[in-house]
This record gives C-alpha cells, structure tokens and sequence, in this order.
C-alpha cells in the first residue's frame, strides 16, 4: 500500500543501492518504539525517531542529546522514515543520500505524558512531552517546535534521570557494540 508519509523518504532513496529498508507504515497496537541513531554523513549528527502512526517521525540533532535540562538542542525535522529503519546500521554507499555510516546509538520504547492520543496532536501543536525508556535516554523530554519551520527543541525536563554528564561520550551502539568508524583520513599530506 502506498503511504504518503513515506514518500519523501524514498524518492531521496535508490533501493537497489543503498540496503536501508524501503519500509511501510506499521500497525500500531505494542508499546511505541524511539531510536536514536549517530550519523556520520557530510556533519556527525544524531537522528532521533519517535514511532507515531506506524512511522517514524524524525529529527537530526546536530550536537546530539543530552540529559542536562540547562541545555536544549536543536532538532531539525527531517522526513519521516519507516517502522524497519529503527534497526538500520550500517553503511549508506557513496553517491546516495545520507552516504556515510550509521550505528543505533541508543532504542527503547517512549509513552507521551498525557496518553497515546496525545502525540499526534502534539506534534501539530508543536509542543510534545515524551518520557523515554532507552538504555541510555530516560525520562521526561519535551519537543517544542520554534517559528521557523521544521526547527524544534528537545528538552531533557528536571527528574531523576537529569544530569550534567555528556550522555555522547557512552559512544558505542546499543545494537551491536560498534562504534561509528573513524572518519577515512584526507589524502593531502
Ligand atoms: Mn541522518
């Protein structure tokens, strides 16, 4: 079935180059599914994925999460990505979009602080309060969206998961135990 959610994800995309799943949206039902994944493309960035009517809604983090409630971090919206993309890891070959490598930084499953049939409405609204269980996000997180468009906020709020500790460091996938491959050196001297 064609899913207009997914379109802009793959027109961007050459399945028969690049191993990401082409994907469909999935039916809802079980607890609501969140990754983060790091991203070393032409920027290192993180890519954070709500599951919210059988997609993933999607966000790119340019300085990644964090647990620090004094610091909020610009998450950019990006297009929404299939159910199946939040086991991707790997690489995106040369040529094609997002070419780089990916790991599963971090996954577990979310609940929307106001209830399941909050979620939809709040990212309309542009104000979302989410609470993760991930390995290494836990709590309470808010998604405000700002007047430009696609820019919003993630927010860590004060609980007990709160902490000034840089969460990136723990740098290595919760899938596989890789860490993002060092960047191939110049060829200049
Ligand atoms: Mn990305």
């Amino acid at each position: 079935m064609p899913s207009a959610s997914l379109s802009a994800y793959r027109k961007k995309r050459d399945f028969s180059k690049t191993r990401e799943p082409k994907g469909r949206p999935r039916k809802s039902g079980r607890a609501h599914a969140f990754v983060v994944q790091k991203h070393r493309a032409s920027h290192l960035h993180y890519d954070f994925r709500l599951e919210v009517g059988g997609v993933l809604k999607s966000w790119a983090l340019p300085k990644g999460p964090t647990l620090d409630p004094k610091e909020r971090r610009l998450a950019v919206q990006t297009e929404d990505h299939p159910y199946e993309y939040k086991n991707f890891e790997g690489t995106i070959p040369p040529g094609n979009y997002g070419a780089g490598e990916v790991i599963v930084w971090d996954r577990g499953t979310f609940r929307a602080a106001d209830g399941e049939e909050e979620v939809a409405k709040g990212l309309r609204k542009g104000a979302l309060s989410i609470v993760l269980h991930g390995k290494k996000l836990r709590g309470s997180y808010s998604l405000v969206r700002l007047k430009r468009p696609r820019q919003w906020l993630l927010i860590k709020k004060n609980d007990e998961y709160a902490s000034s500790r840089d969460v990136t460091r723990n740098d290595r996938s919760v899938k596989s135990g890789r860490r993002l491959p060092d960047r191939k050196p110049a060829r200049s001297a």
